[in-house]
């Protein structure tokens, strides 16, 4: 329990601004009377203008006090008059502190100034007492004490309701006969709720609850307050509402109090705000990776065409379109890598320039269209009888084909040459559903020989079918350096 006693410097410590002047009057009661103050006569002068805060103490000779005299003030504030109690009557701890001051003072025949903790009481937190020794005329001693509240409750109360940054009210339920809850009053709201409420300070005490309370205008929060009054029972929520046009959102927790509640309020506007914000920049940033990423799909789609589209035309370009052979061009390249890949190898490369037999005769006697005809399936069997993935066949123009064999030295390319004339003549050629024809072809054939370039290369093979064609036609001509430098 706090205490605290003084016997110096009383009058700067105490808080009631009439200790210094009963101070004032117990020094000069007491240099009148040689003995100290005269009872009789000091309890009058005091008991003549604040009776209603003394109370006048007898030692009972047994260790104890008796209230002569208890101030109204004071039997207000502890709920009762003790005249004629005595002081060991009160809880144990406060009778033992009372009773040591009385007697300090009784001792020293000096002032005690103490302040120490009120218990029992509803409203006072803590009391100061200034505690005067006298004499009564028949030598009897007594103790003036004066006693004020030094703290009340609601003060304490009150300032950490005004500091509190929550918005705090305290509702009573008006119930009708039934006992249902018609309406409630505001017993009291901080200052903080007021600003809330937006109602000036202090004009909401006494005021009906739903009408001063703006939050409470809403049929869901009203009726958990219902809840919380009926049942009992705290709650908290969010919620929101409008206030001179800005939007505010509130937390609001509820616990019962009474035949009531308490409401606590926290401003979370600016946290539900930053909280809107991150979410609306979430979506924003989804959105955004969302069109990203089907841009993302199309370009790829996009780039996936033309690829294919460029492959496309690559292939086109590499090919003759009549017989889907290789054409001049690409053939001349394909061959040019494959010769020199061959040579780094050590490898052989043969080459056969084919051109048909009096193809003119065939334009001639059945059109051109039949020509044609004749030149595609020509190529079909050409590159039926040629080694897949090995053989280059190409078409130079008109009726006369190319062909490179890789790895292929003069006597195994004289034998393939010999087998594809073979084969051309046991084949007739579609021309239309009615119409097949035979016909022969001419065959030069040529080996490289090292360090030979494409082009002489090429120039000798044509030689050779230049000689086939001299020498009958419907034959082969191999170059004789090539058959005799293989034999
Ligand atoms: P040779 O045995 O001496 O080769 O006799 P040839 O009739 O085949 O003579 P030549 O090679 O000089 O003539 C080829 C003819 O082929 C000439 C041309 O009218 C025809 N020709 C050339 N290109 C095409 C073509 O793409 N389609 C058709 N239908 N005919 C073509
Ligand atoms: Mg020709
Ligand atoms: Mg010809």
């Amino acid at each position: 329990m706090y205490q605290e006693v003084h016997t110096h410097n009383i009058v700067e410590r105490a808080y009631a601004p009439e200790v210094a002047d009963l101070l004032r009057r117990f020094d000069r009661s007491a240099q009148a009377a040689s003995g100290g103050a005269l009872f009789e006569d000091f309890s009058a002068e005091l008991l003549s203008f604040c009776s209603r805060d003394i109370m006048i103490m007898a030692p009972t000779g047994t260790g104890d006090y008796v209230y002569e005299h208890f101030g109204r003030d004071i039997a207000r504030h502890v709920g009762g008059d003790r005249t004629g109690e005595r002081v060991s009557n009160m809880p144990p701890q406060t009778a033992r502190f009372t009773i040591a001051c009385y007697d300090g003072a009784l001792a020293s025949g000096k002032p005690l100034y103490s302040i120490h903790r009120a218990v029992k009481t509803v409203r006072v937190s803590l009391w100061e007492r200034l505690v005067l020794p006298t004499t009564s005329a028949d030598g009897q001693r007594r103790l003036i004490v004066f006693s004020k509240p030094l703290h009340f409750h609601e003060e304490l109360l009150t300032t950490v309701l005004d500091t509190s940054p929550a918005g705090i009210v305290a509702l009573r339920a008006v119930r009708d006969v039934e006992g249902n809850i018609e309406r409630t009053v505001i017993i009291t709201a901080n200052r903080r709720a007021a600003a809330m409420a937006g109602a000036p300070e202090g004009t909401l005490i006494d005021a009906e609850g739903r009408q001063a309370l703006p939050f409470l205008a809403d049929d869901t929060v009203w009726r958990r307050c219902l809840y919380v009054m009926e049942l009992r029972r705290g709650d908290m929520f969010e919620t929101r509402h409008a206030v001179d046009g800005r939007e505010v959102w509130l937390q609001i927790a509820l616990a019962p109090l009474g035949d009531g509640l308490v409401m606590t309020l926290t401003d979370i506007s600016e946290l539900m705000l930053a909280n809107l914000t991150l979410q609306s920049r979430a979506a924003t940033l989804a959105l955004e990776i969302g069109k990203e990423r089907a841009t993302r799909r199309a370009l790829s789609h996009e780039i996936g065409q033309r690829e294919e589209r460029e492959q496309e035309l690559r292939r086109l370009a590499e090919i003759d379109p009549l017989t889907t052979l290789l054409n001049r061009r690409s053939l001349i390249e394909k061959a040019n890598a494959e010769i020199a890949a061959g040579e780094a190898r050590g490898e052989e490369t043969s080459l056969f320039i084919i051109d048909l037999d009096h193809f003119k005769q065939v334009n001639d006697n059945h059109g051109h269209a039949a020509g044609d005809a004749v030149i595609r399936a020509f190529a079909d069997l050409l590159l039926s009888q040629m080694r897949l993935g090995q053989d280059l066949v190409g078409r130079l123009g008109g009726e006369e084909f190319a062909v490179v064999l890789p790895r292929t030295g003069a006597r195994e390319a004289q034998r393939i040459a010999e087998r594809l004339r073979e084969a051309l003549h046991r084949t007739h050629l579609p021309v239309s559903e009615a119409l097949d024809l035979q016909v022969t072809a001419s065959i030069g054939v040529a080996t490289r020989q090292p360090g030979e370039g494409f082009a002489a290369f090429v120039a000798r093979a044509d030689k050779e079918l230049y000689r086939a064609k001299n020498e009958g036609r419907d034959c082969i001509r191999c170059a004789e350096g090539d058959i005799a430098a293989a034999a």
